[in-house]
């Protein structure tokens, strides 16, 4: 008999579809003999890490032969002076996806279910999916809606009862860029069952310029089911490292740390991301330097005539009138790594990171040549 490592595993694993991620550089370069290629697949920070975290990564790397402080005390005390809460409101994880891992562990199971939005972020499909519990897919707002592919916060309230115990919502959302308005989501928030977590992700929240936008980090006294969950790997340059961490109620906070492993973010992480906290120039300059993109690459796309969704986050998506996957073929024989989101149900559209001005002009050109 053949070997079957998919048939031992448990019904729900078998059931999921792998994460697709966005194609590494040294990939790209490798299958196509090309050199010089630039990637705006992942929503990466074009600048990387500023100057503070560089010189905390070089100095942590001396004492690497020691396990990392497993409560994270130093990053948790800068991000509790950050958010005004306690050190026992923060959960850190190995990216927020480590967080998202651990609320579904912790508080999903067969016969329990969870909500999410069409077109949201692809791991919380997959986090549910794992653990048996049944995923709820609410429809986005429709093509002619303002806010088109976005989260429908009615119809997603609509799905929700006692036996819902996680809401996801991403705001903004990725792959779309579509946002939610402050006072519809603080409804939604209160609407929900006590016995239902509501989980705003804002993994991209350090680009939204608009003063209306809901922070729901500042509904944590308010709300004892609300866990908002950030990143440095976005604004922070800090892909790369894999540090997030969740705020939430301390009660929940001590429930994820039943399950987090005990020395989940690595120790040059750790330092990175506490220096980074204090690296306000660098925030500054790369929130400016993706605002200015964010008009070069939407006018640039605009002129070729295509359709771009509104986007509060650092990418765009863009219809691309047809098929997609010819479209990016012709961009990585260009050298240029954007992300196809045919998974996430949108066959024409692509999502482009916001790079520096010379990264967006060479997308631009390229796709210019593409569409040909
Ligand atoms: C990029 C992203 C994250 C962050 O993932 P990390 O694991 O922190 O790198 C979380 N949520 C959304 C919606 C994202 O796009």
């Amino acid at each position: 008999m053949t070997f079957n490592a998919l048939a031992l595993a448990t019904r729900s694993v078998r059931a999921i579809a792998p994460y697709i991620p966005g194609k590494p550089l040294s990939e790209l370069e490798r299958e196509y003999g090309i050199s010089d290629s630039i990637k705006l697949a992942s929503n990466e920070n074009p600048l990387g890490p500023g100057p503070k975290a560089r010189a905390a990564m070089l100095q942590a790397a001396q004492n690497i032969g020691l396990y990392p402080d497993g409560n994270g005390f130093d990053l948790k005390q800068a991000l509790a002076a950050k958010h005004g809460c306690d050190i026992d409101q923060i959960t850190l994880g190995n990216g927020s996806n480590d967080v998202l891992v651990m609320l579904a562990e912790a508080f999903l199971d067969a016969g329990v279910e969870a909500v999410y939005s069409q077109y949201c972020f692809a791991i919380y499909p997959i986090v549910v999916q794992a653990t048996g519990a049944t995923a709820k897919m609410a429809a986005a707002c429709p093509d002619t809606h303002p806010m088109a592919l976005g989260h429908d916060l009615e119809a997603m309230l609509s799905l929700v009862n006692t036996s819902t115990r996680l809401v996801f919502i991403a705001n903004p959302n990725n792959p779309t860029g579509t946002w939610v308005q402050a006072a519809a989501l603080k409804r939604f928030i209160a609407s929900v069952p006590a016995t239902t977590l509501v989980v705003v992700d804002e993994a991209y929240i350090e680009y939204v310029q608009d003063g209306d936008f809901a922070d729901a980090s500042q509904w944590l006294r308010e709300f004892t089911n609300l866990i908002v969950t950030r990143t440095f790997s976005k604004a922070y340059g800090l892909a790369g490292l894999r540090v997030g961490y969740a705020l939430s109620h301390a009660d929940v906070a001590a429930v994820l740390n039943r399950v987090r492993q005990p020395f989940n973010v690595n120790s040059i992480a750790l330092s990175a991301a506490t220096a980074a906290l204090e690296d306000v120039d660098h925030l500054q300059k790369s929130i400016q330097l993706t605002a200015s993109g964010m008009q070069q690459v939407e006018s640039g796309l605009k002129k070729m005539g295509l359709r771009v969704y509104p986007s509060k986050g650092n990418f765009v998506l863009v219809d691309c009138g047809r098929p997609a996957a010819a479209v990016n073929e012709a961009l990585l024989r260009q050298g240029v790594i954007v992300r196809p989101v045919a998974g996430y149900g949108l066959p024409a559209q692509l999502r482009i990171t916001i790079g520096t001005e010379h990264e967006n002009a060479r997308m631009l050109a390229a796709l210019a040549i593409a569409l040909k």
